[in-house]
This record gives C-alpha cells, structure tokens and sequence, in this order.
C-alpha cells in the first residue's frame, strides 16, 4: 500500500496535515472520533465530513486495521486472533475473559530479538517491530469482534484491560508502544484508561524508566530468576543489564503511589521453583513495592523444560508469602489453542494450518 496509514498518526500529525490540506484543524477530532470510536474501515463512511474532504484523505491515507484470517477459541471462553498485516505477516492478540473483565493482550512485535530460552515466540526471532497503528489496529478489530458477538455470547462484551505482554518485547519497539498508548489513552483516541493498561517488559532499564516518566501504565517486569548466573542462561538481556541492576532501577522507579510492579515469575520445573530461590527472590525484592505473578510454564513443541506441579507452585507462592512477598499464581488461559503465556508463534502456525480454528 502506498499511502500512510492514518492510524500512525498522533493528533497532532492529523491537525498538520488538516492545515496543509486547507482544512480546519478541528476536523482533526472529528476524524478520529470515526477511527477511534466507531472503529470504521472507510473514509467514506464519515458522514459529517466535507465530500472534498473525504477524497483528500482517501487519497492521501488508508485505514490500516489488521485482517482477521482466523478466531480460535478455547474452551475456557478465551479467544485467539490470528492478524495479517498489510505486507502479509502474521501476529496474535488475544482475548481473555475473567469474570466481569475482558482482557485483550497484543503483540508489538512480529517475532521477537530478546532470545527468552522458555518461550515459543523467541523461536522467530525478530521479523520487525509493530506500527503504532498496528497496535492500536489490535484494539480496534478485537473491539469489533467482541461487539459483533455479544448477543450470541455469554461473559463480558467489552474489553475493560489491556496487556501488552503478546508476541515482542514492547519497550525495544519504544515509539510503537509509547505512540499507541498515546492514541489507546487520549481522550481524542479511544480514551481507554491508563490505570487499566499494563506493559511487560523483559527489563529493558533505560527504555523502562522512559515509559514511566511518559505515560502513567502499570509496570509488570519478567525476572524468572533471580540469580545473575541462571537469568543471563534463560533471559540473554541480562548480559546487557544484569539482575542487581535491573533491581536497583526497580527500586529507584518514579512509581506513581499507591502502585507497584509485577514481577512475573515463568515456574520452570526443577530450574527455579526450589523454597529455597523462593526465599532468595523474597529477599532480593526487599524495598521494591510489588507483588509477584508466578506463571506455570506453558509448553510448546521442542521447549527444553518442564511445567512445576501444582504443589511445587503452591509451596513456592507460600516460601514467597512468609516473606512477606505478595504472590499471585496466573492460570493458564488458553492454553488448548495455544494461546497462553509464551505460546504465540503465529508465523509458524498461519504457515502451517491456514485455517487452523478458522470461524470468523
Ligand atoms: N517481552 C515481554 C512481553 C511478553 S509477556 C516480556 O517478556 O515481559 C509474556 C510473559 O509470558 C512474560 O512474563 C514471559 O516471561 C512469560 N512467558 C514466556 N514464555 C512462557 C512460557 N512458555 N510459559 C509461561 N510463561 C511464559
């Protein structure tokens, strides 16, 4: 496609252009209240808008929402999209339902360069890095298909939290992520709250301390061990920054109060579930205000570990409790569709099965 995608576009770039084009700035709003509350796919559908008006941007932009190619749908009411991008790559988003809430994670990343030896998506490796309305486009069409379906399902029907924890590292595609919290928060945008956002980084120090000083989301940080040595074998970023920094800058992060970190926790059998690190992860978090989210693995084809039992899990989270530590264990959604924690590998698997769980 040769036009820019107007979903890249800050407010600001949309009233410049509005201005070059000679027409009033405050069509700006108007335009973005069609993208970003309607979700429309089409310029013409913009009724309040001047005809020459329509033509303009219709020549000069086009609406970049990703195609739904596939809905895969767990029985736990958890629901996989399978997204094609404009140059035909593929990524995934998806949908969680818990109760009243209804979470959507997205991707940032096609692929990813971080090398987590515990996760499917690092397989890939790095393809490129989202566009901020690429990002932004996830929301939009998961949006639609969850207004789409609300008379025929049962649970919640609209998305009330987003997690930026899919396929890719957020903070190493830094203008994609800060750029789509931007429109996703704003009120011009689609005015989601901020409190109800939360970005998963593998501890990407400066990029880390940039997202907090540029937008007010939650902060949750994959550490999976606390020991220098075992986390540069399982998280190759801890070459580059390695664990005693990663919590000296935890410790000195401007959290907003009353907030605090998520440490994630991936429960590797026999690797890092022992009381004994438990007691050492307790201590080493001394000082942070956080709590901790331990995370069963979740096993993919030719993944190297195994998944902790459940007692190991539960004898962990109590190591880690009278410590003093608050812990949390995060059950599996999806995991039949391939669509928890660690499991996202849509490039492989659109490759494979081009109609794998196709219903939509
Ligand atoms: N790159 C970011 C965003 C991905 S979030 C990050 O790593 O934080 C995905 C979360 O799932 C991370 O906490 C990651 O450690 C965890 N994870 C990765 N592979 C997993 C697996 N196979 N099983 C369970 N959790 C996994």
């Amino acid at each position: 496609m040769s036009t820019r995608d107007i979903l890249d576009l800050s407010k600001g770039e949309l009233e410049a252009w509005c201005e070059t084009a000679g027409f009033p700035t405050y069509r700006a709003a108007q335009i973005a209240v069609w993208l970003y509350r309607q979700g429309v796919g089409d310029f013409a559908t913009m009724k309040n808008l001047p005809g020459p008006l329509r033509e303009r941007l219709a020549s000069d932009f086009h609406i970049g929402l990703p195609a739904v190619a596939s809905v895969s749908r767990s029985t736990d009411g958890t629901r996989k999209l399978l997204l094609r991008l404009a140059d035909e790559t593929t990524v995934e988003s998806v949908l969680i339902p818990d109760g009243e809430r209804l979470t959507l994670c997205v991707s940032t990343q096609v692929g990813c360069a971080m090398g987590c030896a515990f996760c499917a998506t690092a397989t890939l490796g790095l393809k490129r890095h989202l566009r901020r309305g690429e990002i932004v486009g996830q929301l939009l069409v998961a949006r639609s298909l969850v207004t789409a379906e609300a008379e025929t399902h049962d649970g919640p029907d609209r998305i009330s939290n987003m997690v930026f924890m899919g396929m890719g590292e957020p903070l190493h595609n830094y203008a994609g992520t800060v750029g789509a919290i931007d429109t996703l928060t704003a009120d011009w945008g689609v005015d989601f709250s901020h409190r109800r956002i939360t970005v998963s980084t593998v501890g990407l120090l400066p990029e880390m301390q940039r997202l907090l000083a540029d937008t007010q989301v939650n902060l949750a940080v994959s550490l999976t061990a606390i020991d220098q040595s075992s986390r540069r074998e399982l998280m190759p970023v801890s070459k580059k920054y390695p664990v005693e920094e990663l919590l000296a800058t935890c410790r000195t992060l401007p959290l907003p109060r009353r907030k605090r970190i998520t440490f994630e926790y991936v429960m590797l059998a026999g690797v890092n579930d022992a009381p004994a690190q438990a007691r050492a992860l307790a201590r080493a978090l001394g000082g942070i205000r956080c709590k901790v989210n331990l995370i069963p693995f979740n096993p993919f084809p030719g993944a190297p570990f195994g998944r902790s039992d459940d007692v190991t899990v539960a004898r962990f989270q109590d190591a880690l409790r009278n410590a003093g530590v608050h812990a949390t264990v995060r059950e599996s959604r999806g995991p039949d569709i391939a669509a928890a924690c660690g499991q996202l590998v849509a490039e492989g698997e659109a490759r494979r099965r081009p109609n794998a769980g196709a219903t939509h």
